[in-house]
């Protein structure tokens, strides 16, 4: 085996770039950080060395690759720094959007991989160039530095054609791939292994219906460990109701909102960006702690948006326990799923019928990773803090110690 240690993870986004350097041989977070308003006048870093205090300060970045020698510099710094040099970085992990059915798994960068890579931009095209600009600037200041790209979509390369395919004639499919990919895959990843390892049984005999609930949310049905339907689908709009997303609907109400004269733009904003719990809330904000309050504080908006939310979040769970044939446990994560008590609860009061004894008393004071149900209880319902910068480490080291 080849002898790897450090790994820097990088999260290259439209405007910041975030970073994590871990040492794998203890799994140890020695640094984490970002840069972010990349481009601006107001950009800015945080950097925080171990569990340390996090030290912010303005810094000037025109663009990722200088965002990454801020980076370089802070993680060298004598005084400040976790690396003797950057010699000490023995591989790196990227974040990458979208692997469409080119990439089922994480993949080591080549210029074959980057160039097919080029290729899924319309696919995403506000994340893929950052995500794919992010490589570059890492083979350049890290020369013969292994990197691997780890893709939003792989984990759920695994459903079958069934749940993947769009009712529609295939050619589109071939055409312009237009089919379910589904997104969060790291972290259906990540909580499917550490959902798994909690409840005591070997990955590949898992059923789970994992629930990733943030400002995106979405849910996956966990069968032997794989993937076999998921939430999200071509774009992450489908699905559940999110902070500022509508999640599913007619598709024949995007014709009738062009044919009351919206283009297809003003469409999209209006569906991702005005939606979901802001778009029925009426507080003007898509936040859950947010809505939660004010439904609590009996605005009827507020309490509509949050039945409407889980609503959407009960049916997919009913159905995904159903397809996966009986579900050993259904986890919670992502922002929402980790901390907001009231919103499990709203969700985890409904499963009764599927043998969810829910422990209202652990809902409100454990937190993760813990049992939301009682001993006993035929289904599990878990917290389990979910890791993606982790797993894009253990993918990357897994892949370049082989
Ligand atoms: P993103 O999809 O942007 O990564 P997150 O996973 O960070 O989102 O989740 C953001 C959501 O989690 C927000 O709706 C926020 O209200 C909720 N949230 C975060 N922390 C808490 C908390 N401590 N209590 C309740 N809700 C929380």
């Amino acid at each position: 085996m080849k002898d790897i240690k450090n790994v820097l993870v990088v999260n290259s986004g439209s405007s910041s770039l975030k970073f994590t350097v871990y040492d794998m041989a203890r799994e140890e977070k020695l640094a984490n950080g970002l840069v972010e308003r990349i481009g601006s006048d107001a950009a800015n870093m945080v950097y925080r060395r171990g569990d340390g205090p996090k030290a912010e300060k303005p810094v000037s970045a025109k663009d990722h690759a200088e965002a990454l020698q801020l980076v370089c510099a802070a993680l060298t710094d004598p005084r400040t720094g976790v690396l003797g040099s950057l010699d000490e970085v023995d591989a790196i992990g990227h974040r990458v959007l979208h692997g469409a059915e080119i990439f089922k798994e994480a993949t080591l960068v080549t210029a074959d991989s980057l160039a097919a890579m080029k290729t899924l931009v319309p696919f995403g095209p506000l994340h893929m160039p950052p995500n794919i600009g992010g490589i570059e600037a890492c083979q350049k200041i890290f020369p013969g530095v292994p990197n691997v790209a780890v893709f939003d979509t792989a984990f759920h390369q695994t459903m079958p054609p069934c749940a993947a395919r769009y009712a529609i004639p295939d050619e589109y499919r071939s055409k312009y791939g237009i089919r379910k990919y589904g997104f969060h895959g790291t972290s259906h990843h990540f909580v499917t292994l550490a959902a798994a390892e909690f409840l005591g049984k070997p990955a590949d005999e898992v059923n789970l219906v994992t629930c990733h609930l943030g400002n995106g949310s979405s849910l996956a049905a966990i069968k032997n460990g794989k993937v076999f339907d998921t939430t999200m689908g071509l774009t992450p709009l489908a699905g559940v109701v999110m902070g500022t997303r509508s999640g599913d609907l007619d598709p024949a109400v995007v014709l009738e909102l062009a044919r009351k004269g919206m283009s297809p733009d003003e469409i999209d904003a209006l569906l991702n960006k005005k939606s979901g719990l802001l778009g029925v809330g009426g507080i003007n904000s898509g936040d859950m702690r947010d809505m939660v309050n004010a439904a609590a504080a009996g605005n009827p908006d507020a309490e509509l948006a949050l039945e409407m939310w889980a609503h959407r979040i009960v049916l997919y769970i009913g159905g995904y326990f159903a397809l996966v044939g009986g579900a050993d446990a259904i986890v919670f994560t992502g922002g929402i799923g980790e901390n907001s008590r009231p919103a499990r609860a709203r969700i985890l009061s409904r499963l009764a019928c599927l043998g969810v004894d829910f422990d209202e008393e652990a809902n409100a004071t454990r937190n993760g990773p813990c049992f939301l149900t009682k001993p006993g209880s035929k289904v599990a319902a878990i917290v389990m803090p979910t890791d993606e910068e982790l797993m894009i480490a253990r993918e990357t080291f897994g892949l370049v110690a082989k």
